[in-house]
C-alpha cells in the first residue's frame, strides 16, 4: 500500500433499499473492503411518510454475517432458522450465514424514523461453510467520555469488549456527540480503518467529514481524534486487512464463480441450503442472472 493510500476520502454512492434511499459506502472499485467489514449501508436519518414502507423480501445470503446497527427506528427480521426478531436502537442483530440462510427484514407499521446501518462480515474461508446462526444483542458497552457518547458494537474498544464473537480481528464503534466536543480512540495499529459520518460534522485528525464520505486509514494508525462543533454521530469500523481475495455477487460472497452462479440457481429453483422464510406477507426476492460472472474472472 502506497502512502497516498494509507489515507483515503472514498465518496459514498446512493441506493435503494426496499423502497428507501441509503448512501452506500462498501463496496466501492476504490475501496472493496475494510478488514473483513465488506458491504456498509447506511438508511437514513429519515423521517418516514405516513404509510410509508420499508421492506425486503426473503433473500438468501453465503459466506458472510450481516450485522445491522440500530440508531432510530424498529425492524422485524425473520429468518428461515425461525428467529423472529425486532431490533431497537441501541442493539445489533448478528446472522451468519455459513452455508446459507434466508431472511426478510422490514419497518413495523406506524414507524416514523429510521436511521441504522447494515454491514456484511466476510467469513474466512475456515468459517464460511458452517452452519447458519442467529443472534440478538439487545445490550452493549455504552461509555461517556470526553462529553461524547461511545458504544462499543463490534470488538474491544477502550478497555471495553461487544459480546459477539467474530471469525477475524474487527472492531466498530459508534460515538456521538451532543454539542461541542473533543475524544481520541486508541487504535489497534494493526487494523485499517473506516469512519463514516452519520449525522453533523466532524473533524477527524483535524479533516472536515461530513456524511456521504467514508474516510480510510490504512493500518500503523495509533489513534483517531474527534472535534465536534455541534451535535454528530460517526461510525468507525477497523480490522486485520482480509488475506482472501472475496467474490462478493448480490448477496453472495464466495470465492469462484461457480459456487456463485450455484447458490443464485439453488436459490431462484427453490433449492440449496437456504431453507425458507416463515411469516413473510410477499414472495421473496429473485437472484439475477448469473450467467455474466463466468465473464472476465
Ligand atoms: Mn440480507
Amino acid at each position: 500500500m502506497t502512502a497516498a493510500q494509507q489515507r483515503q476520502r472514498i465518496a459514498t454512492h446512493p441506493g435503494n433499499v426496499g423502497g428507501l434511499s441509503i448512501r452506500r459506502a462498501l463496496p466501492t472499485r476504490a475501496l472493496p473492503m475494510v478488514g473483513a467489514w465488506c458491504f456498509l449501508d447506511h438508511l437514513g436519518p429519515a423521517t418516514l411518510a405516513p404509510g410509508q414502507e420499508m421492506r425486503v423480501a426473503p433473500h438468501p445470503h453465503i459466506g458472510l454475517q450481516t450485522f445491522s446497527w440500530m440508531i432510530e427506528g424498529e425492524i422485524l427480521h425473520r429468518d428461515s432458522l425461525g428467529c423472529v426478531q425486532v431490533i431497537r436502537p441501541g442493539q445489533v442483530n448478528l446472522m451468519t450465514a455459513g452455508r446459507g440462510i434466508a431472511h426478510s427484514e422490514e419497518l413495523l407499521p406506524g414507524a416514523e424514523r429510521l436511521h441504522m446501518t447494515q454491514l456484511w462480515i466476510a467469513l474466512p474461508d475456515g468459517a464460511r461453510h458452517m452452519a447458519p446462526a442467529f443472534e440478538h444483542h439487545p445490550v452493549l458497552p455504552v461509555m461517556q467520555r470526553d462529553g461524547v457518547r461511545i458504544t462499543v458494537i463490534a470488538g474491544t474498544c477502550l478497555g471495553a469488549t461487544a459480546p459477539m464473537q467474530f471469525h477475524s480481528p474487527l472492531v466498530g464503534v459508534d460515538v456521538v456527540a451532543h454539542g461541542p466536543a473533543a475524544t481520541t480512540l486508541p487504535l489497534d495499529r494493526a487494523f485499517e480503518h473506516g469512519v463514516l459520518v452519520l449525522r453533523g460534522e466532524v473533524t477527524v485528525d483535524g479533516e472536515a467529514l461530513a456524511p456521504g464520505t467514508l474516510l480510510f486509514l490504512g493500518p500503523g494508525h495509533r489513534s483517531m481524534s474527534f472535534a465536534f462543533d455541534g451535535p454528530a454521530q460517526l461510525l468507525v469500523i477497523g480490522g486485520a486487512p482480509f488475506a482472501e481475495d472475496v467474490l462478493l455477487w448480490w448477496n453472495f460472497v464466495g470465492r469462484r464463480p461457480e459456487e456463485i452462479m450455484q447458490a443464485a440457481d439453488g436459490w431462484n429453483a427453490g433449492r440449496g441450503p437456504f431453507g425458507v422464510v416463515e411469516g413473510y406477507d410477499g414472495a421473496p426476492l429473485v437472484a439475477p442472472d448469473p450467467s455474466g460472472l463466468r465473464i472476465g474472472r
